[in-house]
């Protein structure tokens, strides 16, 4: 049989006193009001100074080398962080991408000079990156990636326009994957590179894509030849392909996948514990959520664990998207069928939450490569396809 989830890793006994100092840390925040939980709070939070107290704490760039700046600690350690944060609705998203995949990406590929550069300033949540891979003709296909790199003296001329590039209005920096040599062949995979783009630049222009709501989240950035010197090359040229794969089972397997509306599911089952409200049925219908949340848990363990591991374990972090953004979509009809309210932007308690899960909920299961693409690696890996 196709083992396609490797073996669950049981957190170390320390990581329950983290856990505590965590907890201990997000109260206090509540209490002094310094955040509300919200929903999607990874993608929809931004709070730079949520996110330079984290750093003070020693909480970002965990698994970064002391001697880059950061801690040191275990990617187990750093998982029980990110649960903790995202189990709370806490503004997390100014620092999302960089300490979840830029930072292992330029600790893999990345020259002395790169990681001295940028994981130091990472690590203390003071640098923002955006992903520039998705383009207007290139999603799901992104080998058709059209943003050419030609060579020029001393470096290399950016220009294309990427699309959906969350936080991009804010980043410091841009990882671009672009083409940069001709396919092999039939294999539109060869002759991509990984570029390091720093912010603000005159001739990158980042253009709002807004939500119906007004919301700013997305960008279109267009490259307009902007001038990269091979200095901020991120690892081969070429290699493009295979080191951004390699990233995203950093970006699909992580409890980010199945905690997007968890604070909705939390305050739903607080209201009716509270109002003592929830019959056998309801409890039941909860019960069932609560357990499929949990059993998707251990599978991104088990990957987690893998990936401390120096695995590549792509195919269980697909499965782990596939169900975990199917879940976190089934939290809002739970939550809607079991509590009688109605949602309202901006309200506080479960009124908000659900308006912003239903808000954001379209994206769960597109963002990171889309669940009809993951299921597709799924059946490659069982021999179907
Ligand atoms: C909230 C959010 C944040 C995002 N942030 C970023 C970001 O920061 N940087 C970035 O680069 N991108 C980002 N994206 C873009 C995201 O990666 C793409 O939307 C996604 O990869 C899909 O590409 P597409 O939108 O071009 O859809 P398409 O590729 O055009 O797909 C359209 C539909 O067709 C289906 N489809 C396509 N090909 C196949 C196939 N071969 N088999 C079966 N079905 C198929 C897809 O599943 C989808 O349902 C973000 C998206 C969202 C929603």
């Amino acid at each position: 049989m196709t083992v396609l989830v490797p073996p669950v890793v049981p957190l170390p006994a320390e990581t329950g006193e983290l856990r505590a100092q965590v907890r201990g840390f997000i109260g206090a925040e509540l209490a002094a009001g310094r955040f509300a939980p919200r929903c999607d709070s990874w993608h929809a939070a931004w709070d730079e100074d949520f996110s330079r107290r984290l750093g003070a704490r020693g909480w970002l760039g965990m698994t970064i080398p002391v001697a880059f700046g950061g801690q040191g600690r275990s990617a187990l350690e750093r998982y029980v962080v990110t649960e903790e944060l995202l189990a709370a609705g806490a503004p997390v998203a100014a620092h999302w991408v960089a300490d979840r995949q830029t930072a292992p990406a330029l600790l893999r590929y990345g020259t002395e000079q790169q990681k001295q550069r940028y994981l130091p300033a990472i690590a203390r949540g003071e640098c923002y990156v955006g992903l520039g891979l998705s383009e207007p003709d290139a999603g799901s296909d992104l080998a058709g990636v059209r943003t050419r790199a030609a060579r020029v003296a001393g470096g290399w001329e950016l220009t294309g326009t990427k699309v959906w590039t969350t936080g991009a209005h804010h980043a410091h920096v841009l990882t671009v994957l672009a083409r940069s040599g001709p396919p092999d062949g039939r294999n539109r995979r060869a002759g991509l590179s990984q570029f390091l783009v720093n912010l603000p630049d005159p001739a990158v222009r980042v253009r709002p894509i807004r939500l119906l709501s007004g919301e700013h989240h997305f960008n279109e950035v267009v490259l307009d030849g902007v001038f990269i010197p091979d200095d901020m090359v991120l690892g081969e040229p070429g290699e493009g392909w295979r080191q951004v794969t390699a990233e995203l089972a950093y970006e699909r397997s992580g409890p980010e996948r199945f905690l997007s509306t968890f604070p909705l599911l939390d305050c739903l089952v607080r209201q009716l514990a509270e109002q003592g409200a929830a019959g056998r049925t309801d409890a039941a219908r909860l019960g069932d959520t609560v357990a499929r949340l949990w059993t998707l848990r251990q599978m991104s363990l088990a990957v987690a664990g893998a990936l401390a591991r120096g695995d590549a374990p792509e195919v269980a972090a697909a499965l782990v998207k596939d169900l975990g953004t199917r879940l976190e979509n089934e939290v809002i009809d739970v939550a809607r069928q079991l509590a009688q309210v109605e949602a309202a932007p901006s309200a506080p308690g479960l009124p908000g939450l659900l308006a912003g899960a239903v808000m954001y909920s379209p994206g769960f299961t597109l963002r990171g490569g889309t669940n009809e693409i993951l299921r597709g690696v799924v059946a490659r890996a069982l021999g179907l396809r």
